[in-house]
C-alpha cells in the first residue's frame, strides 16, 4: 500500500478543485442530521463526525430513482431511457464500514448473473476516498464483521487524520492514479507514519462490542423453527428504519407513476420489516406477522446471504442499534442466538 500525505489546511482548497472535475459527494449537516450530499464548495464538507444518520447507499442506490420513462401516442409506445452521461463522482469521507458496505452492494448490483446497469453506472464513475474513525461510537461492531476503523476494504483512497495532517493511503490502482495526478498529496516522513499506526492501534483498542459472528450461521441453518422467534419480534413496531437506515439493505419495488398518456418506472427502497413487502395478489401473505419478518430480516443477513455470497449483510456500522425506537439491539440477538 503506497502512503502520501495531505495538511488538513489545504483539504477544503482539495475539495474546491475536485468540484471543478467530479461530482463530488460529503457528509453535511441537514436539518440537525448529517448525511451525504453534493457540495459545491470544500467548507461545506463536515470533517469532524462520528458517521452519517443515512448511509451513503443512496447515491449509487437512490431511495426513489426513475428508471425511464415512457408516452403513449399515435405512433405507439415511446420510451426513453436515461443516457448514464452523468460526471465522474467522489464520495469523499466515508466511514471505512460503509465503504465496505459497497462491496456487499457490488456483489448484489453486478455480479455473475445480475447487472443493474442503473448501479453499475454510477459505481464505474466513483471514487470512494474513506476517512477512518479515530473514535469509533459504542455501538460500532465493524471488528466483528471482518472490518475495522481502518479497513481499507471498498475504498480507493483511505485518510488517516494525524492531528495536522492526513496520512493518504492508496489501496486500488484507481486510488494511486489519483493521487499521482494531485500535486496536493505530499510524500510522507517516517513521524508522520509512526503517528498513524500509533492511532489505528488506540482506534482497534476502542471498539468493546464483540459478536462472534462466525459460528452465527450454523445456529441459524437449524433455527428456522425455533421458538426463539416466537417471543423476538414481540417489541418490534415494523418501522423499518432499521433497514432503511441499514447500509447493506438494498430490498426495493417497482412502481409506475403514470398521468394520461405519460409515466414514470420508479424504483423505490422497500423493506422487509413491511407486512405489504411480501403480500401477494391472492391475497396470501407467506411472512404475516412480525414473527416472520424479523426472522427474514436476521436471517436474510447472517444466513442466506453468507450461503449466497459468502459473506454477511452487515458491517457492523450500529444504525440500527442507535436508530431502532424500541432498542432491538442486533448484537444481544446475535448474542442470544450464539447461546442458544
Ligand atoms: S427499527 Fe426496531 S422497531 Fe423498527 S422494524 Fe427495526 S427492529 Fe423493529
Ligand atoms: S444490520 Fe445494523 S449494524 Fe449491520 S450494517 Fe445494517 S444497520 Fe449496520
Amino acid at each position: 500500500m503506497k502512503e502520501m500525505k495531505i495538511a488538513k489546511n489545504e483539504l477544503v482548497s482539495f475539495l474546491d478543485s475536485l468540484i471543478s472535475e467530479y461530482k463530488v459527494f460529503a457528509p453535511v449537516k441537514r436539518d440537525g442530521f448529517v448525511v451525504f450530499q453534493e457540495i459545491y464548495s470544500g467548507s461545506e464538507a463536515l470533517l469532524v463526525y462520528a458517521n452519517s444518520k443515512k448511509p451513503p447507499k443512496e447515491i449509487l442506490f437512490p431511495q426513489s430513482e426513475v428508471l425511464f420513462t415512457y408516452r403513449l401516442g399515435g405512433e405507439g409506445l415511446g420510451i426513453e431511457e436515461p443516457t448514464f452521461k452523468d460526471k465522474q463522482m467522489v464520495i469523499f469521507g466515508i466511514r471505512p464500514c460503509d465503504a465496505k458496505s459497497l462491496v456487499i452492494l457490488d456483489d448484489i448490483f453486478n455480479s455473475q448473473v445480475y447487472k443493474d446497469v442503473y448501479y453499475i453506472a454510477k459505481r464505474e464513475k466513483t471514487l470512494v476516498i474513506a476517512i477512518g474513525c479515530n473514535r469509533p461510537s459504542s455501538t460500532c461492531f465493524c471488528t466483528s464483521l471482518g472490518g475495522g476503523p481502518f479497513s481499507p476494504d471498498g475504498s480507493d483512497l483511505l485518510l488517516v487524520d494525524i492531528d495536522h495532517e492526513y496520512v493518504v493511503q492508496a489501496v486500488t490502482e484507481k486510488g494511486k492514479q489519483f493521487l499521482k495526478k494531485h500535486s496536493e498529496f505530499k510524500k510522507v516522513e517516517e513521524h508522520s507514519l509512526s503517528l498513524m499506526r500509533s492511532v489505528i492501534e488506540t482506534a482497534g483498542v476502542l471498539i468493546k462490542s464483540k459478536v462472534e459472528t462466525g459460528e452465527i450461521k450454523k445456529k441459524l441453518d437449524v433455527m428456522f423453527d425455533d421458538p426463539f422467534w416466537d417471543w423476538l419480534h414481540e417489541k418490534c413496531l415494523d418501522c423499518a428504519v432499521c433497514t432503511y437506515l441499514c447500509p447493506t439493505c438494498h430490498c426495493f419495488d417497482i412502481t409506475d407513476e403514470a398521468l394520461d398518456q405519460r409515466g414514470e418506472r420508479v424504483r423505490i427502497w422497500d423493506s422487509c420489516a413491511f407486512p405489504m413487502f411480501t403480500l401477494e395478489a391472492s391475497g396470501v401473505n407467506p411472512r404475516p406477522t412480525s414473527k416472520e419478518r424479523t426472522r427474514q430480516r436476521i436471517m436474510h443477513k447472517f444466513k442466506y446471504f453468507v450461503d449466497n455470497h459468502d459473506m454477511a449483510a452487515c458491517v457492523g456500522c450500529g444504525r440500527c442499534i442507535k436508530e431502532c425506537p424500541v432498542n432491538l439491539d442486533i448484537r444481544t440477538v446475535l448474542n442470544s442466538i450464539l447461546n442458544r
